[in-house]
């Protein structure tokens, strides 16, 4: 479904940057689908500001949303060796990284470190068996909301609302993430 259609029934659009650079050399073998001009590693991290700028505008464009969330490709947080965290807050409520885990205390964490789970080839029992824990004393409510959404989605897909959260943690949207590391 094209992202103009998915944004009409509820669903949050994410950024996920426009050519989803992402660190080419990594431990277990690499990544060889990054192309090397997309390698994180040769990036800096002005440009990777100035391309989730422009995706925060594309976006802004098919959803009319100017409350932006980001989901970090790859789970990679640095630009030429830098981290660009900091440098990306300002265009964003909340962004995730990977690391499949539950936070132990979501007052101390950071909205741009959000951790979230990798929801692939997965069933709708096991996503609901991670709400429950995700939910359970001091937990993160993004992840939470990532499973449930996502559990929502397979068995209903449309949601009534369209109305964007400024204070709440949706940073669940898979947006994007059409590549096996995300
Ligand atoms: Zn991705």
């Amino acid at each position: 479904m094209l992202p103009r259609a998915l944004a009409a029934r509820g669903h949050e659009i994410g950024n996920h940057a426009i050519f989803h650079p992402c660190l080419r050399n990594v431990p277990q073998g690499g990544r060889d689908w990054v192309r090397p001009e997309y390698a994180l590693e040769s990036y800096t991290v002005p440009q990777m500001v100035d391309e989730l700028q422009a995706a925060n505008t594309t976006l802004l464009a098919l959803d009319g949303e100017t409350v932006r969330t980001l989901g970090y490709n790859c789970g990679d947080t640095t630009a030429g060796g830098h981290s660009y965290v900091d440098a990306a807050r300002p265009l964003f409520l909340a962004a995730r990284i990977g690391e499949d885990r539950i936070a132990a205390d979501v007052r101390a964490l950071d909205p741009m470190l959000v951790p979230s789970w990798m929801v692939q080839n997965v069933s709708g029992d096991e996503m609901i068996a991670f709400v429950k824990k995700a939910v359970g004393p001091g937990a993160s409510p993004s992840s939470c909301s990532t499973a449930s959404v996502a559990a929502t989605a397979s068995t209903s897909p449309a949601r009534p609302t369209n109305s964007s959260s400024p204070g709440s943690l949706r940073t669940g949207r898979r947006s994007g993430r059409t590549r096996s590391s995300g």
